[in-house]
């Protein structure tokens, strides 16, 4: 435990302690230190000990801890660097369950186990469902597919008769190559080009430096879906690119705000295609919606559909039962038409950018400008923008965002997964929040073989929260050594906020001191090995 007097502290902060806790915030940041760190109660099974452990929030772009925020922002910079201009094929080691997936998966039962008992007790769950609903990305991230709880269902075999037809566009003859072509000038010289490209979506009526001019001639439907399932129309973007490019293009794109508050897409793609090709592979993308109606409201107000513990939703009015989720998209018959379909406007840019030139490195740092701000962060055109904003939101109350969506029952059909105490506008998912506006996927996406490290390596900025905290960023973890406990709020032996921020700067001191001797000792031998560790510090 962290006192005053504890020797363990440099002098400095010893007399810091005092300090106003903004005060001490602000030296934590300076620190690069985590200031919104999570408790957790780590038991070590092979030594018995248990320790307070805090591990850092952000491993999420649109953290709000700007330490961590920016930590990633950085992580994201050199791996698009990284990427772009590759002239070897990247070393791609198969994919096979590995040690941190299995961690993940019995950390969040562990947190299951805890939620769920807290929910038994009548406690507030809130938090615990956002460490669930975090460590279910951590776990995607990490390379599995769907969630734990969200059972692995077999795809309807109906889905396959709705693929969506592949657009009239050329195709070349597909190459097993990730690179881009390269060309010799008259000189010997190579060059190595590549693209950055901008994609928007279309418009939803006339604005004025982002707010629009006629708000009830907007169509804030269109926009709401759109930026709802933005990602799919990303998705068939890049299946489109490659069938036309004929190699396996790969790709680092960044999906931001525009001041209308509609997201859109930057990015940097390996090698190069006819600007003309680009346009009109955007032009040819489209993406369709599956989906039940969700334009005629049958259920609201009072009028709720009501939950019976055997047949699920049903009518409050006729006690008929409401159809299943799966019941509802069996009823789309052959001459259904979609709930909605995305493309893309008709704002396209495609720059040619070289390897190593300023434009490239201009590119990158666009790229990552926005990553540490959530969508609903473009905002500061004042009230009207603010109101613009408010419409937005309330367009996204009763839109269905997923097939769990609660919003279902607004429109007659059960959700899938449907549970006791769901109502229409009560979503808990980010789509739904101010912050996100519609658009709730990853803010940056990156293609599988974009840059020539290896998979582990990848890995490490995922598994930085948790080594991190370990202390032992470069051990791998045994998973099975420890086991992890949330610490509920307010438990006695969580010193506080400020202490604990003291022990991690302290800390990192120490570690920025010992980096500095090795440093020290290679001095004149490696100087490339220099300039790493002075990086990873
Ligand atoms: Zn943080
Ligand atoms: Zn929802």
């Amino acid at each position: 435990m962290t006192h005053p007097h504890d020797r363990a502290l440099p002098r400095a902060l010893r007399q810091a302690m005092p300090m106003a806790r903004d005060v001490l915030v602000e030296v934590a940041k300076q620190h690069g230190v985590c200031i919104r760190p999570l408790a957790l109660r780590r038991l070590d099974i092979v030594t018995g000990r248990a320790e307070i452990i805090d591990v850092p929030c952000g491993s999420t772009l649109d953290s709000k801890c700007p330490p961590c925020a920016k930590r990633n922002r950085q992580l994201r910079m050199a791996q698009c660097r990284e990427g772009w201009h590759l002239d070897t094929e990247p070393a791609i080691t198969p994919d096979e369950p590995n040690e941190e997936q299995r961690w993940l998966v019995e950390f969040r039962a562990d947190m299951q186990a805890k939620r769920d008992a807290a929910a038994q007790a009548g406690d507030d769950t809130t938090d615990l469902d956002a460490v669930l609903a975090g460590l279910d990305e951590e776990i995607n991230a990490a390379g599995m597919r769907g969630s734990v709880t969200g059972s692995a269902v077999p795809k309807r075999s109906r889905s396959t008769r709705r693929r969506q037809d592949a657009p009239d566009l050329p195709k070349r003859k597909m190459t097993s190559t990730t690179l881009g072509r390269t060309f010799h000038s008259s000189d010997g010289k190579v060059y190595r080009p590549s693209l950055f490209v901008t994609l928007t979506l279309p418009s939803y009526g006339k604005v004025r430096d982002g707010v629009p001019i006629d708000p009830d001639a907007y169509d804030y439907r269109r926009a709401a879906r759109d930026a709802l399932h933005f990602s799919k129309l990303v998705d068939r973007f890049v299946q489109n690119l490659r069938r036309v490019a004929g190699y396996d293009v790969q790709y680092f794109a960044a999906v931001e705000p525009q001041k209308r508050l509609a997201p859109h897409l930057h990015m940097a793609i390996r090698g190069t295609l006819p600007r003309a090709e680009i346009k009109q592979i955007a032009a040819a993308t489209y993406h369709q919606v599956w989906w039940p109606q969700a334009d005629e409201v049958r259920f609201d107000g009072d009028h709720l559909p009501v939950w019976d513990e055997q047949a699920g939703y049903l009518n409050p009015a006729t006690g008929e039962v409401l159809p299943t989720w799966d019941e509802a998209l069996d009823a789309l018959d052959e001459d259904a038409e979609p709930l909605h379909v995305l493309r893309f406007g008709e704002q396209v840019d495609v720059q040619g950018v070289l390897a190593g030139t300023p434009d490239a490195d201009q590119c990158i740092r666009y790229l990552s400008k926005y990553l540490t701000k959530s969508l609903g962060d473009a905002l500061d055109g004042g009230q009207a923008q603010r109101d613009h904003a408010a419409r937005m939101v309330d367009a996204l109350r009763y839109e269905p965002c997923s097939p769990t969506c609660p919003n279902w029952l607004r429109y007659g059909v059960q959700p899938k997964n449907a549970k006791a105490g769901m109502a229409p506008g009560r979503c808990r998912s980010k789509a739904h929040k101010p912050e996100h506006l519609g658009y709730a996927g990853r803010r940056v996406l990156v293609s599988r073989k974009w840059s020539n490290k290896t998979l582990a390596e990848h890995r490490q900025d995922r598994r930085t929260w948790v080594l991190e905290a370990l202390g032992q960023a470069d051990q791998p973890t045994d998973p099975h050594r420890y086991i992890w406990r949330p610490i509920p709020a307010g438990d006695a032996n969580v010193p506080p906020l400020a202490m604990r921020l003291l022990r991690t700067v302290a800390e990192r001191q120490r570690w920025r001191a010992h980096l500095r001797e090795l440093e020290a000792r290679a001095t004149g031998q490696d100087l490339s090995a220099t300039e790493q560790t002075g990086r990873a510090a």
